[in-house]
């Protein structure tokens, strides 16, 4: 049998994912990435026990340990006082895997250097796809084309590839502001080892260290129509962040003062989609399913989006579209539920009025002692899952 060629636009977590799980069954992948060099922008990432199952199936999970912080609990504190609301086991001893949080380009090159140099073509950015019955074609700005089995598109929330098999998405404002920065671990040591997320009215704070605890980043979400552009690079004013939090405290205020640099941009809900993909193209990662992160999900259904794929392809290398509607199949449930359920938890962490914060807080603690899966979040269904289970 030929090894099947695949072509797979975009060159972020997801691509690059899937990339070095097709290869190891085989595939003759080759990756298409708009930038002029594969980077990440400067922020963190926190990923659950799932997540570590995927890299585990990736050959990557020592890797990754070895350059992120591993987290075996993630404590929720009121924002007004400070004091712990609920402690969310996260270890390796209940889930089978570590949670762990890492800096994007640290997670990004974990990929790239798995990689040929020869796999990825930078500046190359799709304009759009076309399918046919044996093979699809990708179109790039350039006016150059390539023509391949199957085309994955991985090219993240504002996917050329989905326009091109769907039209163009709609996502809706959630009417929510966020501020992201890194902070040097010696500006603000008191936080080093803990991954921390404060609840308040009308909106939320999350930190977590990074680069093995060099870095502290943080990330604060708050209700407000004043901005609305999704962009992850658009720097911000420190005086505004600390502004919106003022009355929060102190120990968020002095983590918030203490970045090196801020950045903020608008939240957007995309609802979960009803195909992902048509003959020999689908989608993968933020393209198929972006998500509002309060489950933290997105890279880590991504990087289980790229194992699923690459054992799919190689059941049937043959017959691709067979492939990758069962790739669709497996994850569309999973991630649709991981979809919906960021976007309910995020009404429960900015609740308003102090009643509701209470009854929430009151019902988090009772779900962790008495509940389903004895968790005050509700997710081992999350992060019980293996990938390499299927
Ligand atoms: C600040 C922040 C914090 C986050 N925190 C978490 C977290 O804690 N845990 C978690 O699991 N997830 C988190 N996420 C979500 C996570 O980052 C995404 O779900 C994940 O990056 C998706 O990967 P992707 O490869 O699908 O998309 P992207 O990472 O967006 O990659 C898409 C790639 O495609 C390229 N591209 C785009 N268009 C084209 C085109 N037309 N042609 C060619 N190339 C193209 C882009 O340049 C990019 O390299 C966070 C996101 C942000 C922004």
């Amino acid at each position: 049998m030929k090894t099947p060629r695949i072509a797979i636009i975009g060159g972020g977590i997801g691509g690059l994912a899937a990339a070095v799980a097709l290869r190891a069954h085989g595939v003759d992948v080759s990756v298409h990435e708009r930038s002029a060099e594969l980077k990440e922008i400067g922020a963190g990432l926190r990923l659950t026990p799932n997540a570590l199952k995927a890299l585990r199936a990736l050959g990557l999970e020592n890797e990754a340990m070895a350059v992120g912080v591993r987290m075996d609990r993630s404590v929720t504190r009121s924002w007004r006082s400070n004091g712990i609301i609920s402690t969310q086991d996260t270890s390796a001893t209940r889930y089978g895997a570590s949670a762990l949080t890492i800096h994007r380009a640290d997670m990004l090159d974990l990929f790239r250097q798995r990689l040929p140099d020869q796999v990825t073509s930078l500046n190359a950015q799709c304009t759009g796809i076309e399918v046919h019955e044996d093979f699809a074609v990708a179109r790039f700005a350039d006016g150059s084309e390539i023509e391949a089995n199957a085309v994955i598109g991985a090219d993240g929330i504002h996917s050329a590839v989905r326009e091109s098999l769907f039209g163009a998405d709609k996502p809706r404002f959630t009417g929510c502001v966020c501020w992201r920065g890194l902070i040097p671990i010696d500006r603000y040591p008191h936080a080093a080892n803990a991954s921390t997320r404060w609840l308040g009215p009308h909106g939320h704070v999350v930190s977590y260290p990074v680069r093995r605890g060099e870095l502290l980043n943080f990330v604060a979400h708050y209700d407000s129509d004043a901005w609305t552009e999704e962009s992850w690079t658009r720097e911000a004013e420190r005086d505004e962040l600390l502004h919106t939090y003022a009355r929060w405290n102190d120990a968020v205020l002095r983590m918030l003062e203490s970045a090196e640099g801020y950045f903020k941009w608008a939240l957007y809900d995309r609802a979960p989609m009803d195909a992902w993909g048509k003959g020999r193209a689908t989608l993968l990662g933020d393209a198929a399913h972006s998500m509002l992160p309060y489950l933290s999900q997105g890279s880590s259904m991504t990087l289980e989006d790229a194992c699923v794929l690459a054992q799919e392809v190689a059941r049937t290398p043959s017959d691709l579209a067979d492939s990758l509607r069962r790739y669709e199949r497996a994850r569309m449930p999973r991630t649709r539920r991981a979809q919906l359920g960021s976007s309910a938890r995020a009404k429960e962490n900015h609740l308003a009025s102090p009643l509701a914060r209470f009854r929430r807080d009151l019902q988090t603690r009772w779900r962790a002692r008495f509940g389903a899966d004895r968790t005050p979040d509700g997710v081992s269904w999350i992060y019980d899952y293996d990938v390499a289970s299927l």
